[in-house]
């Protein structure tokens, strides 16, 4: 049984886990007309990596193949995952120049979803930071491509959610740090138009992202913490650390040991958490460590358990910059009416991206959690209304359930994306559960 991190949809699928390349042709030859799609470490929320018939498991692609120290270019295999190049890279001073919020996905994971992070108003997303990349086609070729090389086809696979084909490997660059400790500035905003003012007020700061009390309602509507945040430098690093700066600061783990009984996340609880946990929120400056500050989510493992056996949905919706005043409060509007708040509620503003199936846009970018019931369907199916209403779109490494409409009015690029998609892999061997769901 598979499922992404949100444990919903649940499907029995029969998962091929290829060695090598010749395995993995093999297996993308054997699949033909039936299918296939890669999976890197299951941290996409919904369908996007399950196929019933054959989902190829990329994890032991996991090998770090070349690295300078001059520039910073990391060649390695898409299978290895990005906590690995943090433990190697940064005692070494180097950091990936984009990372999502959790260091548990792999490098083919991040291009095929093509993510975003703290920094992409600065430096855009995971992929401006690729300089190549063997894929795998249908026909067994592989192809290398880049910005400069079949740039098309490098183009379709940037967030072209593995339906391209399965990359194989790839070459980044990082980006140097001095030391592996953030300076952070928390700064609270009583409400949505003051938290908007400070995201503008921020662009120059390098990580920015903001905590959001869906629940909160009236004059408190859209009321945040927003954290921004720099490499630190080493004055700034505490005193007994600063002989070893780049040695990660010790952050500690702790795992959800059971799934929660149904019921536990509701109304009130998360209201109360979200009202402590603004107030708790100390404005100022403090030295923190890299993990805290990128991967907040990832010191609570198996965190996706809080939702209970029928599992959750992650709601990321991206609004052009205009538009996002009125529609962002035309959406918590719709949340704190309905009394349907998830406690993980993450505001940014995104930079500019163009590419085809990016989902980047510049403009504000909201991320909700809730349960995955019949009930929250239907709601979400209003939340799609106002998304499209307002000329946005939704983040396909978090979905599980739009429908063909919104993607459609969300994507200009899908039609362009599908000529590519065929011309390189005429048979349509890459195959996910969310490709049918969506004819991607
Ligand atoms: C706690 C948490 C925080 C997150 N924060 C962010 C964030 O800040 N920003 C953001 O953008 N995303 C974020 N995500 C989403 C996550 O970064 C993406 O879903 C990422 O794609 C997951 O990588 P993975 O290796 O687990 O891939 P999977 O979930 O296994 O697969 C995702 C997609 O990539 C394709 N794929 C995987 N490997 C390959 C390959 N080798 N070749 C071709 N296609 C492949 C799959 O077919 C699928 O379509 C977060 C997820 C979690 C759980």
């Amino acid at each position: 049984m598979l499922s992404g991190w949100g444990r919903y949809p649940r499907i029995d699928c029969r998962v091929v886990t290829p060695r090598d390349e010749g395995d993995a042709a093999a297996a993308v030859r054997a699949a033909g007309n039936s299918g296939l799609i890669a999976r890197g470490n299951g941290r996409s929320y919904g369908d996007a990596a399950l196929n019933r018939r054959a989902t190829l498991s990329m994890l032991r692609f996991d090998r770090l193949l070349a690295f300078d120290p001059e520039t910073g270019r990391l060649t390695c295999e898409a299978g290895v995952l990005l906590s690995d190049i943090l433990d190697t890279f940064v005692p070494r001073g180097w950091f990936p120049a984009v990372t999502p919020g959790t260091r548990f996905v792999t490098v083919g994971g991040a291009i095929a979803a093509d993510v975003h992070g703290k920094n992409h108003h600065k430096d855009g997303s995971f992929v401006d930071h690729v300089d190549s990349l063997d894929l795998l086609l249908e026909d067994g070729r592989v192809i290398t491509c880049g910005p400069d090389r079949e740039p098309e086809l490098f183009t379709a696979t940037r967030g072209g959610m593995g339906l391209t084909g399965t990359i194989l490997r790839a070459t980044l660059r990082l980006r140097p740090i001095t030391t592996a400790w953030i300076r952070q500035e928390t700064v609270r905003a009583p409400d949505l138009d003051t938290i908007m003012g400070l995201f503008e007020e921020s662009v120059d700061w390098t990580y920015t992202v903001a905590w959001i009390d869906c629940l909160a309602r009236s004059a408190r509507l859209g009321r945040s913490l927003l954290f921004r945040g720099e490499h630190a430098e080493i004055e700034e690093v505490p005193a007994d650390r600063r002989e070893r700066p780049l040695a990660t600061p010790r952050h500690r783990t702790i795992s959800v040991p059971c799934d929660a009984p149904p019921g536990v996340l509701n109304r009130w609880t998360v209201a109360a958490f979200n009202a402590i946990y603004y107030r708790l929120g100390t404005p100022g400056t403090a030295i923190v460590g890299a993990w805290p500050f990128f991967y907040p989510l990832d010191s609570l493992l198996d965190w996706n358990r809080i939702y209970g056996g029928a599992g959750f949905v992650q709601y990321q919706c991206v609004l052009p910059k205009p538009a996002s005043a009125v529609g962002i409060r035309a959406l918590l509007e719709a949340v704190a009416r309905a009394g349907r708040g998830s406690f993980l509620a993450v505001l940014k503003l995104l930079g500019k991206q163009n590419e085809l199936m990016a989902f980047p846009m510049e403009g504000y970018t909201l991320a909700l959690d809730f349960p995955a019931n019949a009930p929250t369907f239907s709601f979400l199916n209003e939340l799609d209304a106002i998304v499209a209403d307002h000329g946005g779109r939704l983040y396909l490494a978090k979905d599980a359930r739009m429908g063909t409409g919104l993607l459609h009015r969300g994507y200009p690029g899908l039609a362009a994306f599908r000529d590519i998609r065929v011309r390189w892999n005429p048979a349509g061997s890459f195959r996910s559960l969310q490709a049918e769901r969506l004819a991607l």
